[in-house]
């Protein structure tokens, strides 16, 4: 009797983890939402992803999927609501869904949002090629596992980190600043000293990165 109840409890823990892991990855509007183009050009976007070539974007793909938290995605539009804070109607971003700052980092998992325009779904765009959805990916995972730094700049060079993965593979130039505020050479320096897979194993375990590479000579060009 009391294996049975064990049994049916444990069933019942099975099922809900099961339901938790597919909806982690919410690829449909909210009902009524009326933006159905936006959410198939995501599940092939996200599908591509899926089946890289390249073995790190299948990995970030897979650790989006399996993240405690939940990822959804809203299509940024003419309503402001749905632009980054700057007033930026075409800069992606990601928010918490809890509502506060992000300023306050995440040490625990977070459900989040991607606002990405449509354009950076649809294969051959320029904002496709920017490797913007897996920039926002890198944030939103952040968010979801709870490795959410408090510090803007290292959140950015994670990010960029893997946007300039997706850029390699894609044969696109590198991004080499984050709008101009600071460099963003660290796949550049790690590709170079053999080290990436030191700078993964930061992404998917901890909060922190690298330290950033010396600053090239002036006149000079980083090496
Ligand atoms: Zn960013």
């Amino acid at each position: 009797m009391i294996a049975r109840l064990i049994a049916s409890a444990l069933a019942l823990i099975l099922a809900a983890a099961a339901e938790s892991a597919v909806a982690v990855l919410v690829v449909e509007g909210p009902a009524g939402s009326g933006n159905p183009g936006f959410y198939d050009k995501l599940r092939a976007a996200l599908a591509i992803l899926e089946r890289s070539d390249e073995p790190n974007l299948r990995r970030l793909h897979a650790a989006a999927v399996a993240a405690p938290g939940r990822i959804s995605f809203r299509e940024m539009t003419d309503d402001p609501a749905s632009w980054h804070s700057d007033g930026n109607p075409d800069r992606g971003h990601t928010e918490p869904d809890d509502g506060r700052p992000k300023r306050e980092g995440r040490d625990r998992p977070a459900d989040a949002t991607i606002f990405i325009p449509r354009s950076a779904l649809e294969p051959g765009s320029a904002r496709w090629r920017s490797g913007l959805l897996v920039h926002e990916l890198v944030h939103a995972l952040d968010l979801a596992t709870g490795r959410y730094n408090r510090n803007y700049v290292l959140r950015e060079r994670r990010a960029v980190f893997v946007q300039n993965l997706w850029r390699q593979h894609i044969g696109f130039q590198f991004r080499d600043s984050y709008h101009g505020k600071f460099p963003t050479l660290d796949l550049q320096f790690a590709s170079q000293r053999g080290t990436i897979p030191e700078y993964l194993n930061y992404l998917y375990t901890r909060k922190d990165f690298p330290d950033p590479p010396p600053a090239a000579p002036a006149g000079g060009r980083p090496r």
